[in-house]
């Protein structure tokens, strides 16, 4: 049997609050895969399978409009205590 898994995009993507963001562009500007552009004014993920969830548009937002629910740590840095 061959498992398949789906891409993580498929089920987290960062959330964009559209009242508290400014319409800057950085996050378009630093996000490395082109997952986000702007429309209209906002940022919009527009393409939910190139987000790799590497977290630098939610470093780079100055109003903290973009977000990421989860933090992913690299195995080796998880502490078994
Ligand atoms: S998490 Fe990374 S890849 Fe995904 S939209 Fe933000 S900057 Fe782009
Ligand atoms: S960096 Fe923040 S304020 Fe600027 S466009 Fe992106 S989400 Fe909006």
């Amino acid at each position: 049997m061959v498992l398949q898994y789906a891409p993580m995009s498929e089920w987290i993507l960062p959330t964009i609050n559209r009242q508290r963001c400014t319409g800057c562009g950085l996050c378009v500007q630093r996000c490395p895969t082109h997952a986000v552009e702007m429309r209209h004014g906002a940022p919009v993920i527009v393409r939910p399978a190139a987000c790799s969830y590497c977290g630098l548009c939610e470093e780079y937002c100055p109003v903290g409009a973009i977000s990421l629910a989860y933090e992913i740590v690299p195995a080796k840095e998880v502490d078994d205590d």
